[in-house]
């Protein structure tokens, strides 16, 4: 059945698929002449959630919840529920995700295929460390349950396997205990770098939670200012329950000149200038601590019809900033940010996922509006220092890096290769490996 193209979050590159949208009665997987990938809710940026020219299998459809143990919080689910309907349904009685990415409309499925990380990283590690088992459907009609008991190796390949050794059908996560829905925050104004640096060490043992925003134009001293922010749950109980609020609407993608450069540079100073004094604190609930882009609804298409790349990458954290300062120094002589730049230190513990993202140095996401040419040879560039440095790119939000390089990024894809169901292909993939799909037979 082909539908209305699903897109990835950035909106690069076009893609046109034949689509089949599962439900909860599915038996097996649908024929197919050609490959499959799964698509959850599309919060991909790049082309790690299309299948080019073949077969999407839409898991949205896998959306009913099998059992929740409101002692243990223990939540058996469909892998199509997504993670803002888990914090509707168990945050008011006492439950919360361990770990969340920053935006709550992601799927278990999506959420397992990338390994997802959020602003605990440095305490709780990544999403796979909440999941206790999970239902994998291959091409062959066999349904595997996998845990780190059972099946352990296609376990850990489907953590970040992003999507390709099958169709997660449901499965079984740990929450965390809460008393009350709110956060108690605060909001530190960063002179430069080194004051990053200094607050992340600081707030290592003493938040749960951590990130920060940056001016990605500022330069010379004042390279890397912008805001930390850090957080911990309220301790003293509170009343659980909390309204949906409506999101403000993107009817359409904005026109070109929408994100000229003057635009955001005027954005950037303003955020990063936006603190009265030099720290505020405050009480506010966990939707827009966690979630704040989650405010509008398809906020992507601000970046109008030509899309937009996210750049995210993990560099060692070396000296006075090593590679994560030159970096910054590039993008800021090149002229070109936006309004997303995030600054995170990642913790030490090993990601159970043998494709899973996350490693031990500093993470920088950033959002480049698609200006050709100029934009690609800017990543270009980091890309060189991201590998001379011994770091890696982020797959869930890449559209362009190099085969060579996802391989040299990616350690254990020897061990990962023969998990890879031969029904199951990606666009990325396909790029990044230069290997054709293989077709069912
Ligand atoms: C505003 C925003 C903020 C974000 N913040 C973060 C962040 O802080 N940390 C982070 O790690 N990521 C972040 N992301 C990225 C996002 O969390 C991941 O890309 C996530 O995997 C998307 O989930 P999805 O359900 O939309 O899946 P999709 O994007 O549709 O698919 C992602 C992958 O999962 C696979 N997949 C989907 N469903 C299944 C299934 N049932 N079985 C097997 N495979 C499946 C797909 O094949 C694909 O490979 C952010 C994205 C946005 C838009």
């Amino acid at each position: 059945m082909r539908t209305s193209s699903p897109t990835s979050w950035g909106n690069i590159p076009k893609a046109s698929h034949s689509c089949h949208k599962l439900n909860s009665r599915l038996a097996e997987l649908p024929a197919a002449e050609k490959s499959v990938l799964p698509y959850g809710l599309g919060r991909s940026y790049g082309d790690s959630c299309l299948n080019d020219g073949e077969n999407l299998l839409l898991a949205r459809g896998l959306d009913h919840w099998i059992s929740f143990d409101s002692e243990t919080g223990i939540l058996q689910c469909e892998a199509g529920v997504s993670l803002a309907e888990i914090l509707e349904k168990t945050s008011p009685r006492g439950w919360f995700l361990s770990v969340t990415p920053g935006t709550r409309f992601v799927t278990v499925g999506g959420a397992i295929a990338n390994d997802v990380h959020g602003k605990n990283h440095h305490r709780a590690g990544c999403f796979s460390t909440c999941v206790l088992d999970f239902e994998l459907l291959r091409s062959d009609g066999s349904r595997q349950t996998c845990s780190r008991n059972e099946n352990e190796t296609l376990f850990r390949a489907t953590i970040g396997g992003l999507g390709l050794t099958g169709l997660i059908t449901r499965a079984t996560i740990q929450l965390k205990p809460i008393v009350s829905p709110l956060i108690e925050s605060e909001q530190i104004r960063m002179r430069n770098l080194d004051d990053f640096f200094a607050l992340a060490d600081e707030t290592q043992d003493t938040h749960e939670y951590c990130v920060a925003w940056l001016d990605g134009l500022a330069s010379g001293n004042a390279l890397g200012s912008g805001i930390f922010i850090r957080g911990n749950h309220v301790g003293e109980p509170t009343d659980l329950t909390w309204k949906k609020k409506t999101m403000l609407p993107v009817p359409c993608h904005a026109p070109s000149w929408f994100l000229r450069k003057p635009f955001i540079k005027a954005f950037n100073f303003t955020y990063a200038h936006k603190l009265r004094g030099d720290r505020h604190q405050t009480r506010e609930h966990f939707l827009p601590f966690f979630y704040p882009l989650d405010v509008a609804d398809r906020w992507n298409r601000l970046y109008g019809k030509k899309g937009f790349f996210q750049y995210q990458c993990v560099v060692p954290r070396e000296g006075d900033g090593g590679p994560i300062r030159e970096i910054l120094e590039h993008i800021s002589q090149s002229g070109q940010a936006s309004f997303l730049n995030v600054l995170k230190v990642f913790g030490d513990q090993p990601a159970e996922g043998l494709l899973s993202f996350t490693r031990p140095g500093v993470t920088l996401a950033m959002d480049f509006p698609n200006r050709g040419p100029e934009t690609l040879a800017l990543m270009t560039r980091l890309d060189e220092i991201v590998m001379a440095s011994g770091g890696a790119l982020y797959p869930a939000k890449d559209a362009r890096m190099r085969g060579e390089d996802f391989r040299t990024f990616t350690p254990n894809l020897n061990q990962f290769i023969p998990h890879i169901d031969p029904a199951f292909s990606s666009s990325f993939w396909r790029r990044c490996n230069s290997t054709p799909p293989v077709v069912k037979p």
